[in-house]
């Protein structure tokens, strides 16, 4: 098969018929027509039909072993050759949803991929962990399948002394063994899609060590019994016009029940190992794959932010102000800073042990750590020099109506007519006031995890030796020169 159309992405999603409920309702018939994913799903159609686009094709697919097409984030880098190709169709995708798609398949096809490269590590404990892992990759590129994850346990309570009780089941556990497999039961945050991707891939949750129980990382079909997805509020508006990023690119978020779910042993890579759970983000470079994805799609975004405030500074007149053009550069310098890092990670890329080429993570993290810190900065900027544009936003109803007249005087700008003007501030809006643009932020700051403990980890992982030589050597060299002054005075 190899690569599949958007057709054939729905229609496969429509025909499982996973168990997802909107707002009290559990969703019936083709989901693909469910106002909560029928934007998102079709957006997810044109990404999958791009693949057969001739003057894309080179750039979203590569040929496997077997001389198949397959999509580009299965590729496993072995040159850096490949980490721009991986780069090139990651942000080709992106450009599609302005970068607000942060679960695109790209995503979890690349933690899939990365995961596989590092097969024998899961295979330690069991030899058959390693084969599952290679069959879940080679299916998955195959077929061409979508992933949604989970890696969290819920938020009921995250002091360090807490333990939960055993006789309420709430983080997702395993209750049982059977020949055919473990019997997990419980919850788990917090799965972006969740219900509209083939696979529902499971990584242990971070935090504490709490029980074997806790341990197990496997991926299971979206429509395996006893698997329910519920999801939050949809905030998809219905007009392109009105709302032009959430009708097209709204990403329903999904706490992910287990009710005695079955996970067949041959769909399982890892349990009750905490030494393997607590390794396979280094073994694997799991965080520097995924992160190079992150941070490709997070440089389209930016530049859709200048784009934006750009056009919104002429459409206004307000680019004589220096204050103005001073809030558009320091967008401008946070790109110029994320493309520095995006291309210092694949030009410091080193092949790792089992021949996969791993972009640097430090330039990585540093943008990780970056971007959650001047996300909501972008953010603010568009509300600061959009002001009352941001709410002055007609609807395209409005438009074909009697007042329209006065709409075409009073809310014309500068360079636009007034329903151009219009809709690129329906833009700025939704990509920063609505629903969907502030949900955008809350995204930015957590989806890699909570900002506080990955600073953390970045600084205690950041190799600083030569920071530290430096500032020794010149603390010795300060030293010799005090000797030496205090010598030269004797000697007077
Ligand atoms: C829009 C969105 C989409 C997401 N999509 C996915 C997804 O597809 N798949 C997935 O697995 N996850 C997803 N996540 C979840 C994401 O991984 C978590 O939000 C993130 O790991 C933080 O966990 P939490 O939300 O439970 O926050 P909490 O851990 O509950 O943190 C709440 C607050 O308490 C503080 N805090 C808690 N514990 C500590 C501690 N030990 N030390 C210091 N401070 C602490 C935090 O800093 C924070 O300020 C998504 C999140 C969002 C917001």
């Amino acid at each position: 098969m190899g690569i599949i159309t958007g057709r054939e992405y729905m229609d496969r999603i429509d025909r499982q018929q996973a168990n997802v409920w909107v707002e009290g309702e559990r969703v019936k018939g083709k989901i693909s027509e469910h106002p909560a994913f029928s934007g998102v799903m079709r957006s997810q159609a044109k990404l999958y039909d791009m693949q057969h686009c001739k003057d894309k094709q080179h750039i979203l697919t590569f040929r496997t072993s077997s001389g198949e097409l397959a999509g580009a984030s299965f590729l496993r880098p072995t040159t850096r050759e490949d980490l721009e190709h991986r780069r090139l169709a990651f942000q080709e995708w992106a450009k599609i949803s302005a970068g607000m798609m942060g679960r695109s398949p790209d995503y979890m096809n690349t933690a899939v991929m990365a995961l596989s490269s590092a097969a024998d590590f899961f295979g330690q404990q069991q030899p058959e962990y390693a084969e599952h892992l290679h069959s879940l990759y080679e299916r998955a590129m195959k077929h061409d399948w979508s992933f949604t994850h989970t890696f969290i346990n819920p938020q009921v309570n995250r002091s360090l002394c807490y333990f939960e009780d055993d006789k309420e089941i709430i983080a997702a556990k395993v209750v049982r063994e059977t020949t055919d497999g473990i019997i997990v039961h419980g919850a788990r945050l917090l799965a972006t899609q969740g219900g509209i991707t083939d696979e529902l891939l499971v990584l242990p949750a971070g935090g504490n060590y709490i029980g074997d129980e806790y341990v197990y990382a496997f991926s299971i079909p979206s429509n395996t019994p006893g698997l329910k997805f519920v999801c939050r509020q949809s905030f998809a508006g219905d007009s392109a016009f009105n709302d032009p990023l959430s009708s097209r690119f709204e990403e329903v978020d999904a706490i992910v029940v287990f009710d005695n779910v079955l996970v067949p042993w041959e769909r399982v890579f890892l349990y009750k190992n905490a030494w393997i759970a607590k390794d396979l983000y280094a073994e694997s470079h799991l965080s520097a794959m995924l992160l190079h994805q992150v941070l490709a799609r997070r440089v389209v975004k930016t530049e859709y932010f200048l784009g934006v405030v750009h056009l919104l500074i002429e459409a206004i007149q307000i680019g004589e102000y220096q204050h103005v053009k001073e809030k558009a550069s320091e967008i401008a310098a946070a790109l110029e800073a994320l493309k520095a890092l995006l291309y210092a990670s694949e030009k410091e890329a080193k092949l790792d042990a089992r021949g996969t080429m791993v972009p640097d993570l430090a330039p990585l993290s540093a943008a990780a750590f970056l971007y959650p810190r001047i996300y909501p900065r972008f953010t603010e900027i568009v509300q600061l020099l959009g002001a009352s544009g941001l709410v002055c936003l007609p609807t395209e109803s409005d438009f074909s109506s009697a007042i329209r007249s006065d709409l075409d005087r009073y809310l014309q700008a500068a360079t636009l007519p007034a329903e151009e003007r219009v809709q690129l501030f329906r833009l700025a809006w939704d990509m920063t006031m609505s629903a969907f643009g502030t949900r955008q932020t809350l995204y930015e700051r957590f989806f890699f995890g909570d900002p506080v403990k990955f600073a953390v980890s970045f600084y205690n992982g950041y190799d600083k030796t030569k920071s530290v030589e430096m500032v020794q050597q010149f603390l010795d060299h300060t030293a010799n020169r005090q000797k030496d002054d205090s010598l030269d005075e004797e000697r007077k």
